[in-house]
């Protein structure tokens, strides 16, 4: 911020023409604050009002509810979370087993993984790499 002094132009409110005009400054209170400014449109001397402030107070501030965006999981993110926590013991995958949500299985291609969802005779099974849907409880 450059040095502010008696003679040197500052945007200030001015409350004469209710704008934010260019300013003359006539007084300083210190170093950094300025007491007094003349408005260079209609030459009122008034104290200085900080037009970066009075303009923040004159937006309404709506306050924003929206939901944070959210975080894109991978499916190894989400195999991994599935995995350490929970405490149960992996069945190797066979068709004619039933599953349960949150059971872990062995398959013999994919590996482990843990059941997020049991519809009818299908299960949808979260692998490493993928999520895949298997049929389980066949008769
Ligand atoms: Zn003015």
């Amino acid at each position: 911020m450059s040095q502010l002094t008696v003679g040197k132009d500052v945007l200030s409110y001015c409350t004469k023409c209710k704008l934010n005009l260019g300013h003359t400054i006539v007084a300083m209170k210190d170093v950094k604050h300025i007491a007094k400014v003349k408005c260079n449109t209609c030459n009122t001397i008034q104290s200085f009002k900080d037009a970066s402030v009075s303009s923040k107070q004159n937006k309404t501030r709506t306050k924003k509810t929206m939901m944070k965006p959210s975080k894109i999981i991978s499916v190894s993110d989400l195999w991994m979370e599935k995995m350490s926590s929970t405490k149960k013991k992996s069945t190797p995958y066979a068709m004619d087993q039933k599953f349960v949500q949150g059971d872990i299985l062995d398959h013999v291609k994919f590996g482990p993984g843990i059941v997020e969802k049991v519809v009818d005779d299908k299960i949808e099974v979260i692998f490493r790499h993928e999520i895949k849907t298997l049929v389980h409880n066949k008769k």
